[in-house]
């Protein structure tokens, strides 16, 4: 039994980029929360492995059916960017405003997997469909793709972290948030406490 591996950046880049367009277009925690998830709904096609896993334990059978099927077929391309967006922005104070930065941080998250989500083999790469379900044309791919554990990806993750760590410095609100929003006020707490500590012992060393 041969299964494809789950062929995307990781989930947490996805998560600190769009945070970050949200924390940046956004002026309440509703649709900060909303903007961030639209980044992270694209994978939600992946979750036929589920339907697949119970279908295999009920029946002793080992079909992958469902995932192979829609993970990156379903939600990566602009129907599944349109529909999720519509639906974020119906849920939103600011209804416009959401729907196109969803629509942003939806296209952020596949111009991602375009870039970096090369598999283990050398040929392995992972194609978008931007008209999918409903078209297999075009297929974009890009040769040069980078590998989903490579350098690349590791520095934007690390580099996403340290602007996402000064975002919520300044801003007052962090990732953190969009789970919750109390445990948000302590980690940007301790962030701050960081930096302010940092900031003094800097003086004092330049003194
Ligand atoms: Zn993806």
């Amino acid at each position: 039994m041969f299964i494809r591996k789950a062929h995307r950046m990781s989930p947490i880049t996805h998560f600190l980029a769009s945070w970050i367009i949200a924390a940046k277009t956004t002026d309440n925690p509703r649709d900060c929360r909303l903007v961030t998830l639209a980044g992270l709904a694209p994978d939600l096609d992946g979750l036929g492995l589920a339907v697949d896993m119970v279908n295999n334990a009920l029946n002793h059978t080992s079909s992958f059916y469902y995932y192979q099927q829609y993970h990156h077929s379903l939600l990566h391309g602009v129907a599944g960017a349109t529909a999720i967006s519509l639906l974020l922005a119906v849920m939103a104070r600011q209804h416009w405003r959401v729907f196109v930065f969803a629509f942003l941080a939806f296209h952020l998250h596949l111009l991602c997997d375009l870039l970096g989500s090369r598999g283990p083999e050398a040929g392995d790469l992972w194609p978008i469909f931007y008209f999918g379900p409903f078209s297999n044309h075009p297929m974009w791919l890009w040769r040069g793709q980078w590998k989903l554990d490579g350098w690349q990806n590791q520095t934007i993750s690390v580099a996403l972290l340290a602007w996402s760590f000064r975002t919520a410095v300044a801003r007052g609100e962090s990732f953190v948030g969009v789970f919750n929003r109390r445990l948000d006020g302590v980690f940007v707490g301790t962030l701050r406490k960081w930096r302010d500590a940092f900031a003094l012992k800097w003086k004092s060393n330049a003194a």
